[in-house]
Protein backbone atom coordinates (compact mmCIF):
# COMPACT_ATOMS: atom_id res chain seq x y z
CA UNK A 1 0.00 0.00 0.00
CA UNK A 2 1.56 3.12 -1.34
CA UNK A 3 0.15 6.80 0.20
CA UNK A 4 -0.26 9.32 -2.86
CA UNK A 5 -1.45 12.40 -2.32
CA UNK A 6 -2.64 11.55 1.21
CA UNK A 7 -4.79 9.00 -0.68
CA UNK A 8 -4.07 5.18 -0.08
CA UNK A 9 -3.66 3.46 -3.19
CA UNK A 10 -2.82 -0.36 -3.45
CA UNK A 11 -0.59 -1.07 -6.58
CA UNK A 12 -1.04 -4.98 -6.67
CA UNK A 13 -4.00 -6.71 -8.56
CA UNK A 14 -7.72 -6.90 -7.72
CA UNK A 15 -8.71 -10.69 -8.92
CA UNK A 16 -11.70 -12.23 -7.82
CA UNK A 17 -12.91 -9.69 -5.55
CA UNK A 18 -9.50 -10.22 -3.85
CA UNK A 19 -5.95 -8.61 -3.82
CA UNK A 20 -3.07 -10.50 -5.01
CA UNK A 21 0.41 -9.92 -5.84
CA UNK A 22 3.24 -10.64 -7.83
CA UNK A 23 6.69 -12.03 -6.64
CA UNK A 24 7.73 -8.76 -8.45
CA UNK A 25 7.56 -5.35 -8.34
CA UNK A 26 8.07 -2.12 -10.48
CA UNK A 27 8.50 1.60 -9.53
CA UNK A 28 5.99 4.03 -10.34
CA UNK A 29 7.21 7.66 -10.84
CA UNK A 30 5.50 10.87 -11.06
CA UNK A 31 6.26 12.92 -13.68
CA UNK A 32 5.96 16.16 -12.01
CA UNK A 33 9.13 15.52 -10.09
CA UNK A 34 10.06 11.71 -10.93
CA UNK A 35 9.68 10.50 -8.08
CA UNK A 36 9.02 7.04 -6.96
CA UNK A 37 5.09 7.35 -5.70
CA UNK A 38 3.91 3.66 -5.54
CA UNK A 39 5.08 0.13 -5.68
CA UNK A 40 3.22 -1.48 -8.74
CA UNK A 41 2.77 -5.77 -8.67
CA UNK A 42 4.14 -6.77 -12.48
CA UNK A 43 1.74 -9.14 -13.64
CA UNK A 44 2.54 -11.90 -15.98
CA UNK A 45 0.77 -14.51 -17.64
CA UNK A 46 -0.09 -15.77 -14.31
CA UNK A 47 -1.40 -13.48 -12.97
CA UNK A 48 -3.34 -12.92 -16.39
CA UNK A 49 -4.71 -16.45 -16.42
CA UNK A 50 -5.99 -16.31 -12.79
CA UNK A 51 -7.89 -12.96 -13.51
CA UNK A 52 -9.24 -14.34 -16.83
CA UNK A 53 -10.60 -17.14 -14.76
CA UNK A 54 -12.15 -15.50 -11.87
CA UNK A 55 -14.13 -13.87 -14.89
CA UNK A 56 -15.10 -16.25 -16.63
CA UNK A 57 -16.79 -17.59 -13.06
CA UNK A 58 -18.24 -14.79 -12.53
CA UNK A 59 -19.48 -14.48 -16.11
CA UNK A 60 -22.81 -16.42 -15.82
CA UNK A 61 -24.35 -15.13 -12.99
CA UNK A 62 -24.02 -11.39 -14.07
CA UNK A 63 -24.53 -12.12 -17.71
CA UNK A 64 -27.71 -13.47 -15.59
CA UNK A 65 -28.55 -10.46 -13.60
CA UNK A 66 -31.20 -8.49 -14.90
CA UNK A 67 -30.49 -5.14 -16.74
CA UNK A 68 -32.06 -3.16 -14.10
CA UNK A 69 -30.07 -4.43 -11.09
CA UNK A 70 -26.84 -4.31 -14.29
CA UNK A 71 -27.73 -0.47 -14.56
CA UNK A 72 -28.73 0.35 -10.57
CA UNK A 73 -24.88 -1.12 -9.77
CA UNK A 74 -23.17 1.11 -12.51
CA UNK A 75 -24.92 4.30 -10.96
CA UNK A 76 -23.68 2.95 -7.76
CA UNK A 77 -20.24 2.61 -9.08
CA UNK A 78 -20.84 6.21 -10.74
CA UNK A 79 -21.87 7.38 -7.37
CA UNK A 80 -18.58 6.05 -5.62
CA UNK A 81 -16.55 8.21 -8.62
CA UNK A 82 -18.03 11.18 -7.60
CA UNK A 83 -17.69 10.44 -3.84
CA UNK A 84 -14.07 10.12 -4.21
CA UNK A 85 -13.56 12.66 -7.05
CA UNK A 86 -10.99 14.83 -5.26
CA UNK A 87 -9.25 11.46 -4.62
CA UNK A 88 -9.17 10.64 -7.71
CA UNK A 89 -8.24 13.65 -9.76
CA UNK A 90 -5.12 14.25 -7.72
CA UNK A 91 -4.21 10.56 -7.60
CA UNK A 92 -4.78 10.86 -11.20
CA UNK A 93 -2.86 14.30 -11.57
CA UNK A 94 0.84 12.95 -9.65
CA UNK A 95 0.18 9.64 -11.43
CA UNK A 96 0.15 10.83 -15.29
CA UNK A 97 0.74 14.53 -15.09
CA UNK A 98 -2.16 15.99 -16.77
CA UNK A 99 -3.51 19.20 -15.21
CA UNK A 100 -5.56 18.68 -11.79
CA UNK A 101 -8.29 21.20 -12.78
CA UNK A 102 -9.07 19.71 -15.96
CA UNK A 103 -9.51 16.16 -13.66
CA UNK A 104 -11.70 18.09 -11.18
CA UNK A 105 -13.86 19.51 -14.02
CA UNK A 106 -14.22 17.82 -16.94
CA UNK A 107 -12.28 14.32 -16.90
CA UNK A 108 -13.49 12.57 -13.47
CA UNK A 109 -17.46 13.61 -14.16
CA UNK A 110 -16.65 12.31 -17.82
CA UNK A 111 -15.47 9.09 -15.82
CA UNK A 112 -18.95 8.72 -13.48
CA UNK A 113 -21.36 10.04 -16.45
CA UNK A 114 -19.69 6.71 -19.15
CA UNK A 115 -21.20 4.68 -16.27
CA UNK A 116 -24.55 6.74 -15.78
CA UNK A 117 -24.57 6.64 -19.45
CA UNK A 118 -24.35 3.02 -20.66
CA UNK A 119 -26.11 2.20 -17.65
CA UNK A 120 -29.36 4.17 -19.01
CA UNK A 121 -28.16 3.18 -22.48
CA UNK A 122 -29.03 -0.13 -21.63
CA UNK A 123 -32.19 0.29 -20.35
CA UNK A 124 -33.30 1.70 -23.28
CA UNK A 125 -31.43 -1.05 -26.06
CA UNK A 126 -33.84 -2.18 -28.15
CA UNK A 127 -34.60 -2.94 -31.87
CA UNK A 128 -37.75 -3.26 -33.26
CA UNK A 129 -38.62 -7.18 -34.55
CA UNK A 130 -38.77 -7.64 -38.83
CA UNK A 131 -41.52 -9.68 -40.36
CA UNK A 132 -40.67 -12.15 -43.02
CA UNK A 133 -43.34 -14.04 -44.31
CA UNK A 134 -45.58 -14.16 -41.06
CA UNK A 135 -42.13 -15.13 -38.98
CA UNK A 136 -40.69 -12.82 -36.53
CA UNK A 137 -37.25 -11.65 -36.34
CA UNK A 138 -36.58 -10.34 -32.99
CA UNK A 139 -32.71 -9.40 -32.25
CA UNK A 140 -31.11 -9.13 -28.57
CA UNK A 141 -27.76 -8.40 -27.80
CA UNK A 142 -26.38 -11.36 -25.46
CA UNK A 143 -22.77 -10.75 -23.24
CA UNK A 144 -19.84 -12.20 -25.13
CA UNK A 145 -18.10 -13.31 -21.83
CA UNK A 146 -14.60 -12.19 -20.60
CA UNK A 147 -13.44 -8.64 -21.97
CA UNK A 148 -9.68 -7.96 -21.91
CA UNK A 149 -9.68 -4.20 -21.73
CA UNK A 150 -5.99 -2.47 -22.06
CA UNK A 151 -5.86 1.32 -22.01
CA UNK A 152 -3.33 3.94 -22.45
CA UNK A 153 -1.82 6.75 -19.71
CA UNK A 154 -2.72 9.96 -21.35
CA UNK A 155 -6.32 10.11 -20.17
CA UNK A 156 -6.58 6.57 -18.18
CA UNK A 157 -9.70 6.21 -16.06
CA UNK A 158 -11.98 8.14 -18.62
CA UNK A 159 -10.21 6.46 -21.22
CA UNK A 160 -10.51 2.73 -19.22
CA UNK A 161 -14.27 3.41 -18.08
CA UNK A 162 -15.28 4.33 -21.85
CA UNK A 163 -14.93 0.45 -22.27
CA UNK A 164 -15.71 -0.92 -19.05
CA UNK A 165 -18.83 0.65 -18.53
CA UNK A 166 -20.56 -0.85 -21.77
CA UNK A 167 -18.50 -4.24 -21.50
CA UNK A 168 -20.21 -4.03 -17.98
CA UNK A 169 -23.90 -3.13 -18.50
CA UNK A 170 -23.94 -5.93 -21.57
CA UNK A 171 -23.30 -8.46 -18.72
CA UNK A 172 -19.68 -9.04 -19.69
CA UNK A 173 -17.22 -9.18 -16.91
CA UNK A 174 -14.19 -7.64 -17.44
CA UNK A 175 -10.09 -7.68 -16.70
CA UNK A 176 -8.48 -4.18 -17.30
CA UNK A 177 -4.55 -4.14 -17.92
CA UNK A 178 -4.08 -0.51 -17.22
CA UNK A 179 -0.75 1.29 -18.42
CA UNK A 180 2.08 0.88 -16.42
CA UNK A 181 2.64 4.53 -16.41
CA UNK A 182 -0.47 5.28 -14.75
CA UNK A 183 -1.69 2.28 -13.10
CA UNK A 184 -3.42 3.90 -9.70
CA UNK A 185 -6.79 5.12 -10.41
CA UNK A 186 -7.55 1.69 -11.76
CA UNK A 187 -6.78 0.26 -8.33
CA UNK A 188 -9.00 2.90 -7.05
CA UNK A 189 -11.40 1.78 -9.08
CA UNK A 190 -11.64 -1.74 -8.06
CA UNK A 191 -12.38 -0.06 -4.43
CA UNK A 192 -15.05 1.61 -5.47
CA UNK A 193 -16.53 -1.52 -7.42
CA UNK A 194 -16.13 -3.31 -4.18
CA UNK A 195 -17.47 -0.92 -2.14
CA UNK A 196 -20.40 -0.41 -4.53
CA UNK A 197 -21.52 -4.10 -4.44
CA UNK A 198 -20.17 -5.42 -8.07
CA UNK A 199 -19.99 -9.30 -7.22
CA UNK A 200 -16.22 -10.67 -6.82
CA UNK A 201 -15.08 -11.45 -10.36
CA UNK A 202 -16.97 -9.31 -12.51
CA UNK A 203 -14.51 -6.43 -12.87
CA UNK A 204 -10.62 -7.32 -12.28
CA UNK A 205 -7.61 -5.73 -12.91
CA UNK A 206 -4.17 -7.17 -13.47
CA UNK A 207 -1.20 -4.58 -13.31
CA UNK A 208 1.90 -4.63 -15.50
CA UNK A 209 4.16 -4.17 -18.54
CA UNK A 210 2.41 -4.47 -21.84
CA UNK A 211 4.90 -6.70 -23.09
CA UNK A 212 4.15 -9.15 -20.52
CA UNK A 213 0.47 -8.82 -18.82
CA UNK A 214 -1.08 -6.93 -22.00
CA UNK A 215 0.19 -9.60 -23.76
CA UNK A 216 -1.13 -12.57 -22.29
CA UNK A 217 -4.12 -11.32 -21.56
CA UNK A 218 -4.53 -10.79 -25.15
CA UNK A 219 -3.46 -13.94 -26.53
CA UNK A 220 -5.83 -15.94 -23.67
CA UNK A 221 -8.04 -18.29 -25.73
CA UNK A 222 -11.05 -17.84 -22.92
CA UNK A 223 -10.93 -13.87 -23.82
CA UNK A 224 -14.05 -12.89 -25.86
CA UNK A 225 -13.37 -9.47 -26.88
CA UNK A 226 -10.41 -7.66 -26.36
CA UNK A 227 -10.48 -3.36 -26.42
CA UNK A 228 -7.84 -1.72 -26.44
CA UNK A 229 -6.86 1.83 -26.69
CA UNK A 230 -3.13 2.65 -27.49
CA UNK A 231 -0.24 3.14 -30.24
CA UNK A 232 -0.69 1.47 -34.12
CA UNK A 233 2.90 -0.56 -32.73
CA UNK A 234 1.41 -2.35 -30.13
CA UNK A 235 -2.39 -2.56 -31.84
CA UNK A 236 -0.23 -4.20 -34.68
CA UNK A 237 0.95 -7.36 -31.48
CA UNK A 238 -2.34 -7.19 -30.21
CA UNK A 239 -4.33 -8.37 -33.07
CA UNK A 240 -1.33 -11.13 -34.21
CA UNK A 241 -2.57 -12.38 -30.34
CA UNK A 242 -5.80 -11.97 -31.28
CA UNK A 243 -5.49 -13.68 -34.30
CA UNK A 244 -4.66 -17.33 -32.79
CA UNK A 245 -8.20 -17.38 -31.26
CA UNK A 246 -10.08 -14.90 -33.77
CA UNK A 247 -10.85 -12.47 -30.50
CA UNK A 248 -12.85 -10.17 -31.62
CA UNK A 249 -10.91 -6.34 -31.24
CA UNK A 250 -12.03 -3.05 -30.88
CA UNK A 251 -8.89 -0.58 -31.67
CA UNK A 252 -8.75 2.93 -31.11
CA UNK A 253 -5.26 4.30 -31.72
CA UNK A 254 -3.50 7.40 -33.03
CA UNK A 255 -3.96 10.26 -35.09
CA UNK A 256 -2.03 12.80 -36.75
CA UNK A 257 -5.27 15.34 -37.03
CA UNK A 258 -5.60 18.53 -39.71
CA UNK A 259 -6.88 21.94 -38.12
CA UNK A 260 -7.52 23.34 -41.18
CA UNK A 261 -7.85 27.21 -41.44
CA UNK A 262 -9.67 28.84 -44.07
CA UNK A 263 -9.26 32.76 -44.70
CA UNK A 264 -12.76 33.08 -44.28
CA UNK A 265 -12.83 31.83 -40.84
CA UNK A 266 -12.87 33.65 -38.11
CA UNK A 267 -9.79 34.32 -36.83
CA UNK A 268 -10.21 34.61 -33.11
CA UNK A 269 -11.76 31.50 -33.07
CA UNK A 270 -9.38 29.73 -35.29
CA UNK A 271 -6.22 31.05 -33.15
CA UNK A 272 -8.46 29.40 -29.74
CA UNK A 273 -8.82 26.25 -31.23
CA UNK A 274 -5.06 25.77 -32.59
CA UNK A 275 -3.45 26.64 -28.88
CA UNK A 276 -5.87 24.27 -27.66
CA UNK A 277 -3.98 21.67 -29.08
CA UNK A 278 -1.69 21.76 -26.92
CA UNK A 279 -3.67 20.79 -24.09
CA UNK A 280 -2.30 17.69 -21.70
CA UNK A 281 0.82 18.82 -22.92
CA UNK A 282 0.06 17.57 -26.59
CA UNK A 283 -0.91 14.17 -25.24
CA UNK A 284 -4.02 14.09 -26.68
CA UNK A 285 -5.10 11.17 -29.59
CA UNK A 286 -7.46 13.22 -31.07
CA UNK A 287 -5.14 16.65 -31.22
CA UNK A 288 -4.87 18.74 -34.37
CA UNK A 289 -1.20 18.53 -34.73
CA UNK A 290 -1.00 19.76 -38.26
CA UNK A 291 -2.10 23.28 -38.55
CA UNK A 292 -3.07 23.80 -42.35
CA UNK A 293 -3.72 27.52 -43.00
CA UNK A 294 -5.01 29.32 -46.13
CA UNK A 295 -1.59 31.04 -47.76
CA UNK A 296 -3.08 34.59 -48.11
CA UNK A 297 -3.52 34.54 -44.11
CA UNK A 298 -0.61 32.55 -42.92
CA UNK A 299 1.72 35.38 -42.08
CA UNK A 300 -1.00 36.68 -39.54
CA UNK A 301 -1.72 33.66 -38.14
CA UNK A 302 1.81 32.37 -37.60
CA UNK A 303 2.42 36.03 -35.56
CA UNK A 304 -0.87 35.47 -33.56
CA UNK A 305 -0.82 32.26 -32.55
CA UNK A 306 2.87 32.40 -31.49
CA UNK A 307 2.52 35.68 -29.15
CA UNK A 308 -0.19 33.57 -27.88
CA UNK A 309 1.04 30.56 -26.86
CA UNK A 310 3.64 32.69 -25.37
CA UNK A 311 1.27 33.18 -22.75
CA UNK A 312 0.99 29.71 -21.52
CA UNK A 313 1.95 29.21 -18.32
CA UNK A 314 4.27 26.13 -17.75
CA UNK A 315 4.41 24.58 -14.24
CA UNK A 316 3.12 21.56 -11.69
CA UNK A 317 0.11 20.75 -12.96
CA UNK A 318 -1.94 20.71 -9.40
CA UNK A 319 -1.30 24.73 -9.78
CA UNK A 320 -4.73 25.95 -10.80
CA UNK A 321 -2.79 28.58 -13.58
CA UNK A 322 -0.80 26.14 -15.02
CA UNK A 323 -1.82 25.42 -18.31
CA UNK A 324 0.96 23.21 -19.70
CA UNK A 325 1.91 20.38 -17.55
CA UNK A 326 5.17 17.81 -17.34
CA UNK A 327 5.29 14.81 -19.99
CA UNK A 328 4.17 11.48 -18.61
CA UNK A 329 7.55 9.79 -18.39
CA UNK A 330 11.42 10.17 -19.05
CA UNK A 331 11.35 7.59 -22.14
CA UNK A 332 8.45 9.70 -23.66
CA UNK A 333 10.23 13.06 -23.20
CA UNK A 334 13.00 11.34 -24.67
CA UNK A 335 11.37 10.22 -27.56
CA UNK A 336 9.34 14.04 -27.95
CA UNK A 337 12.78 15.23 -28.18
CA UNK A 338 14.15 13.06 -30.68
CA UNK A 339 11.29 14.15 -33.28
CA UNK A 340 12.05 17.70 -32.63
CA UNK A 341 16.01 17.24 -33.27
CA UNK A 342 15.16 15.12 -36.32
CA UNK A 343 12.67 17.81 -37.43
CA UNK A 344 15.25 20.61 -37.51
CA UNK A 345 17.88 18.51 -38.90
CA UNK A 346 15.66 18.12 -41.57
CA UNK A 347 15.57 21.66 -42.54
CA UNK A 348 12.11 22.25 -39.72
CA UNK A 349 11.96 26.03 -38.44
CA UNK A 350 10.82 26.25 -35.07
CA UNK A 351 8.49 29.10 -34.59
CA UNK A 352 8.32 28.87 -30.75
CA UNK A 353 9.42 26.09 -28.31
CA UNK A 354 11.96 23.29 -30.25
CA UNK A 355 13.49 22.17 -26.89
CA UNK A 356 12.93 21.44 -23.57
CA UNK A 357 12.23 23.97 -20.85
CA UNK A 358 15.02 24.49 -19.43
CA UNK A 359 13.87 26.51 -16.33
CA UNK A 360 11.57 24.02 -15.02
CA UNK A 361 13.92 21.32 -15.82
CA UNK A 362 12.52 17.95 -15.54
CA UNK A 363 9.90 16.44 -17.89
CA UNK A 364 8.80 19.75 -19.30
CA UNK A 365 8.76 20.50 -22.94
CA UNK A 366 8.42 23.81 -24.33
CA UNK A 367 5.06 24.18 -27.18
CA UNK A 368 6.82 23.69 -30.25
CA UNK A 369 5.48 25.59 -32.99
CA UNK A 370 7.57 23.91 -36.58
CA UNK A 371 6.96 25.68 -40.06
CA UNK A 372 9.08 24.30 -43.29
CA UNK A 373 8.87 20.55 -42.60
CA UNK A 374 8.66 19.20 -46.39
CA UNK A 375 5.08 17.33 -46.91
CA UNK A 376 6.55 13.93 -47.06
CA UNK A 377 9.05 14.31 -43.55
CA UNK A 378 8.65 12.72 -40.32
CA UNK A 379 7.45 15.65 -38.38
CA UNK A 380 4.58 15.84 -40.49
CA UNK A 381 3.54 12.27 -40.80
CA UNK A 382 4.07 10.16 -37.34
CA UNK A 383 2.58 11.21 -34.26
CA UNK A 384 4.77 12.43 -31.86
CA UNK A 385 2.12 12.98 -28.68
CA UNK A 386 3.91 16.08 -27.60
CA UNK A 387 3.25 19.54 -27.64
CA UNK A 388 4.60 19.78 -31.31
CA UNK A 389 2.58 21.33 -34.14
CA UNK A 390 3.35 21.81 -37.82
CA UNK A 391 2.06 24.98 -39.92
CA UNK A 392 1.63 24.03 -43.72
CA UNK A 393 0.07 26.51 -46.36
CA UNK A 394 -2.64 25.82 -48.81
CA UNK A 395 -3.65 28.14 -51.61
CA UNK A 396 -7.39 26.35 -52.54
CA UNK A 397 -9.69 24.20 -51.14
CA UNK A 398 -9.00 21.07 -52.96
CA UNK A 399 -5.23 21.46 -51.64
CA UNK A 400 -6.44 21.84 -47.93
CA UNK A 401 -8.76 18.70 -48.58
CA UNK A 402 -5.57 16.22 -50.27
CA UNK A 403 -3.20 17.72 -47.31
CA UNK A 404 -5.53 16.84 -44.89
CA UNK A 405 -5.84 13.39 -45.82
CA UNK A 406 -2.36 12.77 -46.60
CA UNK A 407 -1.44 10.84 -43.60
CA UNK A 408 -1.87 7.31 -43.12
CA UNK A 409 -3.91 8.03 -39.93
CA UNK A 410 -7.47 9.22 -39.91
CA UNK A 411 -8.92 9.98 -36.76
CA UNK A 412 -10.04 13.51 -36.40
CA UNK A 413 -10.03 16.41 -38.40
CA UNK A 414 -10.79 19.93 -37.60
CA UNK A 415 -12.27 22.72 -39.89
CA UNK A 416 -12.72 26.53 -38.98
CA UNK A 417 -14.46 28.48 -42.02
CA UNK A 418 -16.48 31.05 -42.07
CA UNK A 419 -18.97 29.19 -45.16
CA UNK A 420 -21.52 27.21 -44.57
CA UNK A 421 -21.23 25.56 -48.06
CA UNK A 422 -17.39 25.27 -47.45
CA UNK A 423 -18.24 23.02 -44.34
CA UNK A 424 -20.52 21.08 -46.31
CA UNK A 425 -18.03 20.29 -49.39
CA UNK A 426 -14.88 20.24 -47.01
CA UNK A 427 -16.13 17.65 -44.40
CA UNK A 428 -17.92 15.59 -47.19
CA UNK A 429 -14.61 14.85 -47.77
CA UNK A 430 -12.30 14.40 -44.96
CA UNK A 431 -11.25 11.11 -44.17
CA UNK A 432 -11.78 10.89 -40.25
CA UNK A 433 -13.59 9.04 -37.41
CA UNK A 434 -14.63 12.65 -36.14
CA UNK A 435 -14.65 15.71 -37.66
CA UNK A 436 -14.97 19.07 -35.74
CA UNK A 437 -16.22 22.35 -38.12
CA UNK A 438 -15.61 25.71 -35.64
CA UNK A 439 -15.23 23.72 -32.31
CA UNK A 440 -12.89 21.18 -30.95
CA UNK A 441 -13.72 17.92 -28.69
CA UNK A 442 -17.27 17.86 -27.48
CA UNK A 443 -18.96 15.05 -28.39
CA UNK A 444 -22.26 13.18 -27.33
CA UNK A 445 -22.09 9.47 -25.93
CA UNK A 446 -24.32 8.36 -28.27
CA UNK A 447 -22.13 9.44 -31.27
CA UNK A 448 -19.72 6.67 -32.70
CA UNK A 449 -16.48 7.04 -31.81
CA UNK A 450 -13.19 5.71 -33.85
CA UNK A 451 -10.81 6.57 -36.57
CA UNK A 452 -10.55 5.64 -40.15
CA UNK A 453 -7.12 3.94 -41.57
CA UNK A 454 -4.52 3.33 -39.44
CA UNK A 455 -6.30 4.98 -36.47
CA UNK A 456 -8.57 2.09 -35.64
CA UNK A 457 -10.74 -0.50 -36.13
CA UNK A 458 -14.49 -0.67 -35.05
CA UNK A 459 -16.34 2.23 -33.74
CA UNK A 460 -17.28 2.63 -29.72
CA UNK A 461 -20.19 4.78 -28.06
CA UNK A 462 -23.65 4.29 -28.11
CA UNK A 463 -25.38 1.48 -29.43
CA UNK A 464 -21.83 0.81 -31.48
CA UNK A 465 -20.50 -0.22 -27.89
CA UNK A 466 -23.35 -2.99 -27.18
CA UNK A 467 -22.71 -4.48 -30.63
CA UNK A 468 -18.81 -4.89 -30.30
CA UNK A 469 -19.34 -5.96 -26.17
CA UNK A 470 -22.17 -8.10 -27.06
CA UNK A 471 -22.97 -11.35 -29.65
CA UNK A 472 -25.93 -9.82 -31.57
CA UNK A 473 -28.48 -12.51 -31.73
CA UNK A 474 -31.48 -12.67 -34.30
CA UNK A 475 -34.02 -15.11 -32.98
CA UNK A 476 -36.67 -16.34 -35.47
CA UNK A 477 -40.41 -17.42 -34.39
CA UNK A 478 -42.41 -19.20 -36.38
CA UNK A 479 -45.98 -18.16 -37.30
CA UNK A 480 -48.29 -19.00 -35.02
CA UNK A 481 -48.05 -16.69 -31.81
CA UNK A 482 -44.99 -17.96 -30.03
CA UNK A 483 -44.02 -14.51 -29.96
CA UNK A 484 -41.19 -14.65 -27.23
P1 LIG B 1 0.83 1.95 -25.97
O1 LIG B 1 0.34 1.31 -27.21
O2 LIG B 1 2.28 2.01 -25.73
O3 LIG B 1 0.20 1.25 -24.66
C1 LIG B 1 -1.20 1.11 -24.49
C2 LIG B 1 -1.45 -0.08 -23.60
O4 LIG B 1 -1.00 -1.25 -24.27
C3 LIG B 1 -0.70 -0.05 -22.26
O5 LIG B 1 -1.53 -0.56 -21.25
C4 LIG B 1 0.46 -0.97 -22.51
O6 LIG B 1 0.95 -1.57 -21.32
C5 LIG B 1 -0.17 -2.01 -23.40
N1 LIG B 1 0.77 -2.79 -24.22
C6 LIG B 1 2.00 -2.41 -24.67
N2 LIG B 1 2.56 -3.42 -25.38
C7 LIG B 1 1.67 -4.44 -25.39
C8 LIG B 1 1.67 -5.74 -25.97
N3 LIG B 1 2.70 -6.19 -26.68
N4 LIG B 1 0.57 -6.52 -25.79
C9 LIG B 1 -0.49 -6.07 -25.10
N5 LIG B 1 -0.54 -4.85 -24.51
C10 LIG B 1 0.53 -4.04 -24.66
O7 LIG B 1 0.18 3.40 -25.98
P2 LIG B 1 0.42 4.56 -24.91
O8 LIG B 1 1.80 5.11 -25.12
O9 LIG B 1 0.02 4.09 -23.57
O10 LIG B 1 -0.66 5.63 -25.39
C11 LIG B 1 -0.43 6.54 -26.40
C12 LIG B 1 -1.07 6.11 -27.68
O11 LIG B 1 -2.46 5.86 -27.48
C13 LIG B 1 -1.03 7.18 -28.75
O12 LIG B 1 -0.76 6.59 -29.99
C14 LIG B 1 -2.42 7.77 -28.72
O13 LIG B 1 -2.82 8.43 -29.89
C15 LIG B 1 -3.23 6.55 -28.46
N6 LIG B 1 -4.55 6.91 -27.91
C16 LIG B 1 -5.65 6.70 -28.70
C17 LIG B 1 -6.90 7.07 -28.24
C18 LIG B 1 -8.14 6.86 -29.06
O14 LIG B 1 -9.22 6.91 -28.50
N7 LIG B 1 -8.03 6.63 -30.36
C19 LIG B 1 -7.02 7.63 -26.96
C20 LIG B 1 -5.87 7.83 -26.20
C21 LIG B 1 -4.63 7.45 -26.68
Amino acid sequence: MSTVADVAVKGDHWIGGERVSSPDTFDDVSPIDEQVIAQIARGGANEADAAVRAAAKAFPGWARTDREERARLLHAIADGVEKRLDQLAIVETTDNGALLRSHLRGVMPRVAHNFRFFADRLLGLAHDDFDTRGHRNHVSWDPAGVCALITPWNAPLMLATWKIAPALAAGNTVVLKPAEWSPLTASLLADITADAGLPDGVFNVVQGYGEEAGAALAAHRDVRRIGFTGSVPTARHIARAAAANLTPLSLELGGKSPLVVFADADLELALDLAVEQYDNAGQVCLAGTRLLVEESIAAEFAERFTARAHTLRQGDPRDPDTDLGPQVHREHFDRIDGFVRRAKRAGATALIGGEPNRDLGGLYYRPTLFTGAAGDSEIVNEEVFGPVLTMQTFRTEDQAVEMANSTRFGLSATLVTGSPERARRVTEHLVAGTVWVNCFFVRDLQAPFGGARQSGVGREGGDWSFDFYCDVKNTVFAPGGWNG
